[in-house]
């Protein structure tokens, strides 16, 4: 079997691996010179690994066993990236009462904490009168850039990966042939295409006209030094849609929010307008104590979002095996293993594992002039 994989971000990167352990050859293409490219949207700091989504029972449960999924994927690439951090989601106590529950029964590790003991355990935050919270002990972050160089590392000692860097794909047919810019044709038994937010350049247009190019700004933080050690945050503000990646392994935190995120037309780098910065500055001055405008850089990262959710989107393309995950949304991190694993075994013939997230599950099949939905 030979399996063509397009884009080396962390879905491309994880299916390699699971394509090659499961015994097959691998193709790996990327468009920027190295593998992997640094301007992929997961070549970052860090990503946040947890189980609870406030509200959303069917992703706790699909997100409750990635922790340790993650912790496996370090072990099997041999360098250390995961940080067991600890991640606090905080919210209104009537609603966290059944998320703890949800959890208990998931057999996650997780602890309430009162709107008393938030305040004396986290000085550095300022929170709302009435927020409690959860904090998941297990979670954490994953060293994002670190993760990926850990796997293009493992990936290019064997002699079944062949790596295209530099090699920027301008067609994927219905068929399987991978067509280069440069003219040559790469094929195999299935392709998959993982090309982050530049995945509608090679859809269908009706698939590549359904997504929606995200743009969000993020402030990197650099007056942590007297910060207690902290967990990664979410549900800050009285929007509750305020996050902190914590300082770790030397890192300094990275604050955003989903007011900071908006649909944008095209990629167009990742130096954040002035506007967005100050949006994030003004948000932060309520929610860190002492904020210091000064000590923050600002930065813009990009994913696809399919219209009808805010989720991803996998789509098998004509009769063969050929998969776009055509939107990666913004939690494809921390679900890439299991991603990964569904996806190696969809290109291999295999019946997949199921991600719990059914978009992936029961992916849209597009055949040219025909679209269906199949399990
Ligand atoms: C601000 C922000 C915060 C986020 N926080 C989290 C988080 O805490 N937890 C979480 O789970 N997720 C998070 N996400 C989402 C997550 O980062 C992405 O969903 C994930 O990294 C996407 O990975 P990918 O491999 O699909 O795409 P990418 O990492 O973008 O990789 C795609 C690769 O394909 C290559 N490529 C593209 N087009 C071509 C072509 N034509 N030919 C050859 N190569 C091509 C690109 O160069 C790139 O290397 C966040 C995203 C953003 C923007």
């Amino acid at each position: 079997m030979r399996v063509v994989v397009v884009g080396s971000g962390v879905i491309g990167l994880l299916t390699a691996v699971e394509c090659v352990l499961a015994g097959a050859e691998v193709d790996l293409v990327e468009q920027a010179g190295t593998i992997p490219s640094t301007s992929a949207t997961s070549y970052d700091r860090q990503r946040v690994v947890r189980a609870l989504h406030r509200g959303d029972p069917r992703l706790t449960r699909a997100a409750a066993g990635l922790a340790a999924d993650w912790r496996a994927v370090e072990l099997l690439l041999g360098r250390p990236f995961y940080h067991r951090t600890g991640v606090l989601t905080v919210g209104p106590a009537a609603e966290l009462q059944a998320e703890l529950a949800l959890l208990t029964e998931l057999g996650v590790a997780a602890e309430p904490i009162t709107a008393a003991s938030l305040a004396a355990r986290y000085p550095q935050l300022r929170f709302t009168h009435d927020d409690q919270a959860i904090l998941e002990s297990a979670a954490g972050t994953v060293l994002a850039d670190q993760a990926l160089l850990a796997a293009a590392w493992w990936l290019r000692g064997r002699p079944e990966v062949l790596c295209y860097p530099g090699s920027q794909v301008i067609r994927v047919t219905e068929s399987g042939a991978v067509v280069l810019a440069g003219g040559d044709v790469l094929g195999g038994d299935a392709v998959l295409v993982a090309a982050g937010p530049w995945s509608r350049a090679l859809l269908p247009i009706p698939v590549a006209n359904r997504l929606t190019l995200k743009r969000q700004t993020m402030l990197s933080y650099q007056g942590f030094a007297d910060w207690p050690a902290a967990p990664a945050v979410l549900g800050l503000g009285n929007r509750r849609d305020a996050w902190l990646m914590p300082p770790v392994a030397g890192r300094p935190p990275r604050l955003s929010a989903a007011s900071a995120c908006r649909s944008v037309a095209l990629p167009a780098g990742a130096e954040s307008p002035d506007e967005w910065r100050e949006h994030l500055i003004g948000r932060f001055g309520g929610l860190i104590s002492d904020f210091e405008p000064a000590a923050v850089t600002a930065t813009d990262g990009y994913y696809l979002t399919e219209e009808a959710g805010q989720g991803p989107l996998l789509v098998q393309l004509g009769e063969s095996r050929v998969w776009a995950y055509a939107a990666c949304g913004g939690m494809s991190f921390k679900f890439a293993p299991v991603l990964a694993r569904a996806f190696a075994d969809r290109a291999l013939g295999r019946p997949p594992r199921p991600t719990g997230l059914a978009a992936v599950d029961q992916p849209e099949h597009y055949v040219a002039a025909r679209r269906e939905l199949f399990i």
